[in-house]
């Protein structure tokens, strides 16, 4: 059995740790982190021939939850993999524009079987009622977002709402044909929250479910895999902007303020009142402001961002992107900003769900199931949750589906995805067989050359899957992440933006919404610092001049 870390946790690189050996290199933007919100927001800067920036990416490798690796000329996509939708999807559009997607899309039917612990095998038609019923289930928690109805009282999440609903539906059913319904419902609800990123279902928020906006065209999988978007991703950004093995520990995002009191609400509404007129030659660019506040120092005199990395190098910027993912931002959004992020900010930060979601690649050395099959089911009887997860963490896989024929792949969610990142990959494999072997009811399903299984929980860089809408939790939550910071209130632009897929309102856990993230961080950064001067070149505009100047405003 080869044992093939999933994913890498570089943090230092040796070769980098030269703590305080260097002077603080300067530019004008620090992008921190270069997943694909971060590379969108560089190639956006680019774009706009803005070139003065450097990525700092803790890990050794670009692409953050986008990342395949290579076993025998195999390609596993360890992180996202399918572009949602198609329409308005940049993604799409981008990976059209360079040749990444199939235009001939072969329309392979998926067909599953749906199996009971004894091997018995439930018939098709139950199970097209079922996905059926749920599909309208779900789409009625969805509406609860745009049409406001009051739910029925006392029910909060999505979780409770379906069942409510799959409750009045069993109701019709005699015994043992409930009982079957039953387990595909709880399936189904076990897929949920590997889509959602959640532990149960009963997590998700239900007002606010429908907040996530599906693109239309489906779910379209690169021959390439996901990770060849990274390609033209990256294609631009130059080696020596791109700094790998730089973890960032600390943004100081008013360093250049150290003077002057911090303590307001961290929007900076009541600093330029506590500035002392002296400090107006640390002031960065500013408008509207008291005379001294308006004076345009130099560049140089700017008051700067400071970012500081583990290995000991330090940046000095007129602006941050940070891109950290939603997981980071939980565990250190506490320590790594200097001041404090505003309590507004980590109220939300703490609110949103951040749920683990993990792959398992299973390689065989030769083909097994029938070849016209696409997914096996397995349809688990309840699970008691007092039992210790060690005894049922397995459960809550919920299929096997085929990537190729001798390459199978099961997802895993929540406290039991966490506890399987525990195991040895050997654990995960013979647990794997198992459950094949006992739901195809074949004790000689052969055991896998090869397993392997996502780690993204134990990831200090990323420390979970994607961004849900726990109970409580809003859009505005989003929002209010994603609100920049300014150095002072009078500051043209902010010091730091944030970026994400967890800053994007309605496409929150997907790639696109990372991508959108990104694009828009740096477009903040893009617009002029004055807006040009407007110029009326037509006859008789000193007339006009004389007339609006003659206007009285207030
Ligand atoms: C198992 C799985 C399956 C998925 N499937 C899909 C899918 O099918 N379709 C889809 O659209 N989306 C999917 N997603 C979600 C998608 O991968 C993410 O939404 C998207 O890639 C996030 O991009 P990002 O730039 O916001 O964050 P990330 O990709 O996480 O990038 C953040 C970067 O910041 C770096 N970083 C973190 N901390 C620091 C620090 N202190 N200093 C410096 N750098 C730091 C990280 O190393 C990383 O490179 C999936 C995710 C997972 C985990």
């Amino acid at each position: 059995m080869s044992s093939v870390a999933a994913d890498d946790a570089g943090e230092t690189d040796p070769l980098n740790n030269t703590k305080n050996a260097e002077p603080s290199r300067t530019c004008k933007i620090v992008i921190v982190g270069a997943g694909v919100a971060g590379l969108s927001a560089a190639n956006h800067l680019l774009k706009n021939n803005i070139t003065d920036f450097v990525m700092l990416e803790g890990r050794n490798r670009v692409g953050g939850r986008i990342i395949a690796i290579n076993i025998d000329g195999r390609r596993m996509e360890l992180g996202a993999n399918w572009i949602h939708g198609i329409l308005g999807n940049p993604i799409y559009e981008l990976a059209s524009a360079n040749g990444l997607v199939d235009i001939i899309q072969e329309n392979k039917p998926h067909s599953v079987v749906g199996t009971l612990p004894d091997g018995r095998r439930v018939p098709f038609h139950i199970l097209q009622e079922i996905y059926d019923a749920y599909f309208w289930f779900f789409r009625r928690c969805e509406e609860y977002f745009l049409c406001k109805y009051l739910p029925p009282d006392g029910v909060e999440s999505v979780g409770a709402h379906l069942r409510l609903e799959i409750s009045i539906y069993l109701e019709q059913f005699p015994e043992p044909e409930r009982h079957i319904r039953n387990l595909i419902f709880n399936y189904l609800l076990n897929r949920e929250t590997c889509i959602s990123g959640c532990n149960t279902m009963d997590e998700i928020d239900l007002m606010e479910i429908g907040s996530y906006t599906e693109l239309p065209g489906g779910n379209i999988v690169l021959p390439g895999g996901y990770s060849s978007i990274l390609g033209p991703l990256t294609k631009n950004i130059p080696d020596s902007q791109l700094l790998k093995g730089h973890a960032v520990s600390c943004i100081r995002w008013r360093a250049g303020l150290e003077s002057c009191s911090t303590t307001d609400s961290g929007l900076g509404e009541d600093l330029a009142a506590k500035l002392p007129a002296t400090t107006d030659n640390h002031l960065p660019d500013c408008r509207n402001g008291t005379t001294s506040l308006s004076t345009s120092p130099s560049r140089k005199m700017r008051p700067k961002v400071e970012v500081i990395c583990k290995n000991g190098k330090k940046f000095l910027a007129d602006h941050v992107i940070c891109t950290v993912p939603l997981g980071v931002l939980k565990e250190t959004g506490r320590t790594m900003f200097d001041p404090p992020l505003p309590d507004y900010k980590m109220d939300s930060i703490d609110r949103l769900c951040f749920g683990v979601v993990n792959k398992i690649y299973l390689e065989y050395e030769r083909p097994f199931l029938n070849p016209g099959l696409s997914e096996v089911l397995c349809l688990w009887d309840p699970v008691d949750p007092k039992e210790p997860v060690s005894e049922r963490w397995f459960k809550k896989i919920y299929s096997f589906s085929k990537v190729s024929e001798t390459l199978l792949l099961a997802w895993i969610s929540g406290e039991e995805a966490k506890y399987m990142e525990t195991l040895p990959f050997d654990a995960v494999s013979e647990k794997c067989t198992e459950i094949l072997r006992m739901f195809l009811n074949d004790p000689f399903i052969p055991k896998p050359k090869r397993c392997i299984n996502t780690t993204w929980w134990s990831q200090p860089f990323t420390r979970g899957s994607y961004t849900a809408i726990g109970i409580g939790a809003s859009q505005v939550d989003i929002t209010n992440i994603s609100h920049p910071l300014y150095m002072q209130p009078t500051c043209s632009k902010p010091a730091v933006l944030f970026a994400g897929e967890h800053c994007h309102p309605s496409f929150y856990s997907t790639v696109h919404g990372a991508y959108l993230s990104g694009r828009e961080a740096a477009q903040v950064l893009c617009v002029p610092d004055t807006p040009p001067e407007v110029v009326l070149d037509v006859e008789g505009t000193a007339d006009l001049s004389s007339w609006l100047e003659g206007i009285k405003l207030n």
